[in-house]
């Protein structure tokens, strides 16, 4: 039983605009990937010809070729494919149209398009903003600085899960990475699942549409470039209504549909007429993604923020605090009976509330954000977050609590907001 079963190099010969599918299905599984000859990408990002790039459990992989390619895999245990038929054209052209209007925004001196990708679950949303990024980022010549926004907090690209971020992108992804980050812009939205808090979430998305149009007036560089905006695929009732919230507070000039007719059509219906609503195919290759995988994605993200990755390990520290030397809020008051509530209060106050929380076992495992405010004196709610920390131990006796943080002392004026999101750290 226990005989390792010799796994053979596997080679691959790909035609152009064909691409190389794979999944690392196991944990403790790793598959290597090399280029032999020809041109590849993976999701936009150009793969350097004999570098060894190893992959991990949960990855799924397309390897695409507009030129033709020969590709090594080792360790591949499952299947892996070859297709045919990819959306690439589409994404390429869609690229292309962008970069016109960048151009154009360049000479004019105007804000560059300001695009939001949009679709329902597992198809291929985040991938495209990834290659669109990568795409823009790979023509270096032209100095394009684009700034990513991922609005999902289910998922938490750019952060953690439980909040929404946006990142200026300088240069394409490594290849089993995501985008380097300098200085990101992060809002603590506390939960994953939008439907319990619209108020807050629109609150949010709106605080940093108006900031990042700040920093574009301030930068023609960043201005021309642009947006890319992510979402989250809810797409039906409250979530439809999100996704228009976002498009009139980021002021929207292109929507991309991934693969929903109905939703392409509600948006052509519902935008005004200068926004162009463009219905994309989505790739047979997006794998659909169960409960128990998006629940270990969102655990795989937390454990790389406090982690890294294997390319890029990062050495956290922990640190004890008592209870009296820890300012902990939380947006949004627990939901109330109408009837218990004050007169003067309306739903949408209490969802936006900040309310101080007392130190205690029901702390364990969660995850604060440290906000750049310091004293509630500040709009804390519509504050960014500087950082984030776990609690890894509750001691009632004592009165400590145990943090894991990146940092190796906790600031002592830093206002910290607690997040539904929890995260068991296995290493300590
Ligand atoms: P969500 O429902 O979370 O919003 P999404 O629509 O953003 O999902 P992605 O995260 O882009 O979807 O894609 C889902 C998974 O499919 C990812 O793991 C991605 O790496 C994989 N994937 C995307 N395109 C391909 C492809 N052409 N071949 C193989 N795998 C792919």
């Amino acid at each position: 039983e226990n005989v390792e079963v010799q796994i053979e190099d596997q080679e691959f010969q790909l035609e152009p605009d064909n691409e190389l599918r794979f999944e690392v299905e196991n944990k403790n599984e790793t598959v290597v990937l090399e280029l032999k000859t020809g041109l590849a990408e993976i999701f936009g990002t150009e793969m350097v010809k004999g570098k060894s790039y190893t992959f991990y459990y949960g990855a799924k992989i397309a390897v695409f070729t507009w030129q033709g390619c020969m590709l090594k895999l080792r360790g591949k245990k499952g299947i892996s494919y070859i297709s045919k038929e990819t959306p690439m054209m589409f994404y390429l052209n869609c690229h292309a149209s962008l970069e016109q209007l960048r151009v154009k925004s360049e000479k004019e001196n105007l804000r560059g398009p300001v695009t939001m990708v949009v679709g329902p679950t597992d198809v291929g949303k985040s991938t495209l903003c990834r290659i669109l990024l990568n795409y823009s980022a790979r023509m270096n010549s032209l100095g394009r600085r684009p700034i990513y926004v991922d609005l999902d907090p289910g998922q938490g690209h750019i952060a953690v899960p439980g909040t929404i971020g946006a990142v200026m992108i300088e240069r394409p992804a490594e290849v089993e990475e995501s985008f380097s980050q300098v200085a990101p812009l992060v809002y603590q939205f506390g939960r994953t699942n939008m439907s319990n808090n619209s108020t807050l979430y629109n609150t949010l998305v709106s605080r940093m549409a108006e900031v990042i149009h700040q920093r574009m007036d301030e930068n023609p560089r960043i201005n021309s470039s642009g947006i890319i905006i992510n979402t989250c695929g809810w797409v039906k009732g409250k979530g439809y209504q999100h996704l228009t919230h976002i498009a009139l507070a980021f002021e929207v000039d292109v929507i991309l549909v991934l693969d929903q007719e109905r939703l392409y059509n509600e948006l052509v219906r519902d935008m005004p007429e200068f926004v162009k609503v463009v219905l994309l195919p989505k790739s047979g290759g997006v794998v659909v993604r169960n409960n128990k995988f998006r629940s270990d994605g969102r655990e795989a993200r937390i454990r790389e923020y406090f982690y890294g990755t294997p390319k890029n390990v990062l050495h956290p520290h922990t640190c004890e605090i008592r209870y009296t030397d820890i300012k902990v809020y939380r947006i949004g008051a627990p939901h109330i009976p109408n009837t218990l509530m004050p007169l003067d209060m309306q739903k949408t106050d209490l969802e936006k509330k900040l309310e101080p929380v007392t130190p205690g076992p029901n702390m364990l495992h969660h995850v604060l954000a440290l906000s750049f405010a310091t004293s509630i004196e500040e709009d804390v709610v519509r504050t960014s977050v500087a950082g984030f920390v776990c609690v890894t131990n509750v001691d009632q006796s004592r009165q400590m609590l145990t943090l894991l943080s990146p940092q190796p002392k906790p600031l002592p004026e830093t206002i910290y907001l607690l997040s539904e999101v929890q995260f068991m750290d296995s290493n300590s």
